[in-house]
């Protein structure tokens, strides 16, 4: 069943969402050559707890940090090592916070030094191709709208979509229904309704869409080696459209700017 939340329960979630882009944008800075993404980690880590919340991803299904930090053609699910970030590299940092038992969730992918011009499309492509989606939300308009809409958009850049993972509910659990695919078909799906609450995820390939699973279990990268990217905001359907919770709050404690 697809849950329609409250007022209350609607403002629980910005404020969680509220952290997890606080969050991205305490790491910015960080992220550069020489650092490792466990040490991005731990800053991570810290900076949710000062906040009053805990990681949603850590002890998830058994997931053992508080990222998920996907270099280059990684695509999804990394779990951070001792690896260094490198010049050239593209990392997608993908982040969740619960507070009070609301859960927040949104991945960003972000350059380290000077990147090549094929990383810089499939980072600017993606990223639009999350708009893309977005712009389709209100009441009335179905799921496979959305998936369309990227879909169509990736097509027209000559990017892979990601098949085998989605978009989700989000809730009291960072995964609920429904699913929110990166493809579909207009006019199918689950109706959009007002307070319902979905992450909307685009992780999309420059080359093969194909993904296989590391020994680790875990990390997802392109079977080509081909760079990927991922760009995920957690919204809540309005009255007339949606509005982001995993962005600015209004008003609120939005950290250092
Ligand atoms: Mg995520
Ligand atoms: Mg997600």
């Amino acid at each position: 069943m697809i849950s329609i939340k409250s007022e209350r329960e609607i403002e629980l979630l910005a404020i969680a969402g509220n952290v997890v882009y606080q969050t991205h944008q305490y790491l910015k800075p960080f992220v550069k050559a020489g650092i490792t993404t466990l040490e991005l980690d731990k800053l991570a880590e810290d900076f949710i707890r000062s906040k009053g919340c805990t990681p949603s991803f850590l002890g998830y299904e058994g997931f053992p940090n508080t990222l998920c930090t996907s270099i280059n053609s990684e695509v999804v699910h990394g779990i951070p090592d001792n690896r260094k970030l490198k010049n050239g590299d593209i990392i997608s940092i993908d982040i969740g916070a619960c507070y009070k038992g609301y859960h927040g969730d949104s991945a960003w992918t972000y350059a380290v030094g000077e990147i090549s011009e094929d990383a810089k499309y499939i980072m600017e492509h993606t990223e639009k191709s999350l708009f893309v989606g977005l712009n389709e939300i209100k009441p009335g308009k179905r799921i496979g709208d959305i998936g369309a809409a990227i879909e169509e958009y990736a097509k027209k850049y000559k990017l892979g979509v990601v098949r085998e993972l989605v978009g989700h509910g989000v809730g009291t659990t960072v995964h609920e229904e429904p699913d929110v695919p990166n493809y579909g078909t207009r006019g199918t799906g689950p109706i959009l309704k007002e307070g319902m609450v979905i992450a909307v995820e685009p992780m999309l390939t420059l080359g093969s869409p194909e993904i296989v699973i590391l020994d680790n279990d875990w990390t997802i990268e392109t079977e080509d080696y081909s760079l990927s990217a991922h760009f995920e905001h957690t919204i809540a359907v309005t009255k007339d459209g949606y509005r982001i919770l995993t962005g600015p709050l209004e008003g609120g404690d939005n950290g250092k700017e």
